[in-house]
């Protein structure tokens, strides 16, 4: 990736991976993953000096790139071992994606607006990953195509767990998604098991709305 090769931020990435292991994140892999993902890529160029505060910050369409605590708590939950089929739901930035990509063997990630997803495909060009695959669209229907996935994550705060996103958990798989009102959300765990999914509450969480046929209208 091309953080290793822009010593620049490696010092303030450093940084921040120690202020997550000091606000409990454990996982080792997780935490190399974003020592290596440069961040201050993912982020618009007048906020590029915030980019390694454990901060959320604008990316452009009214939408956020998530605190990297927030990502981290979210994609620790997943047990990623690298050779799972992740979907995501609400590319945004592309960061936690480029994260997903460092953890699970494929990448399959779904926004519905075509500017930030065209922004998501020239960063994760230029950050080198490879392993990652892009859609324009409605992901509260999810994407069928790739179907089952052992791992899904939702970035974007839904009434209810979309019923097109339990049918494409795979049996065992993990589905991560912040289900409440439109201001709070519960970061919630889902593990489909015998063909149900059982539910674990993760952490109180402020989405932005995941708009459509199976979310919020628009
Ligand atoms: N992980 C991203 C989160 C961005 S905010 C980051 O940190 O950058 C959530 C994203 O979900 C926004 O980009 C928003 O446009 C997108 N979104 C909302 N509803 C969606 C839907 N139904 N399908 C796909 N993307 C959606």
């Amino acid at each position: 990736m091309a953080g290793a090769i822009e010593p620049e931020f490696r010092g303030a990435r450093r940084r921040l991976v120690e202020a997550l292991q000091d606000k409990g994140i454990k996982d080792l892999a997780l935490l190399r993953a974003i020592d290596t993902v440069p961040r201050h890529l993912f982020v618009p160029p007048t906020v590029r000096h915030r980019a390694y505060e454990d901060s959320a910050l604008p990316i452009g369409n009214g939408q956020t790139i998530s605190q990297p605590y927030v990502h981290a708590r979210a994609v620790e939950q997943l047990m990623l071992t690298g050779k799972e089929r992740v979907l995501e739901i609400g590319t945004g930035s592309a960061y936690q994606t480029a994260l997903l990509s460092e953890l699970a063997a494929q990448v399959f990630s779904v926004e519905r607006y075509r500017e930030l997803l065209d922004r998501a495909r020239g960063v994760l060009q230029q950050a080198g990953v490879r392993n990652v695959s892009l859609s324009l669209g409605d992901g509260s229907l999810g994407w069928r195509e790739y179907a089952p996935y052992d791992g899904i994550v939702v970035s974007a705060g839904a009434p209810d767990v979309p019923a097109a996103l339990e049918e494409q958990l795979a049996e065992g798989g993990r589905l991560l998604i912040p289900v409440g009102d439109k201001d709070e959300q519960m970061l919630t765990l889902f593990i489909k098991r015998g063909g149900r999914l059982e539910r674990r509450d993760i952490t109180p969480v402020r989405f932005v709305p995941l708009i459509g046929a199976q979310g919020w209208p628009s």
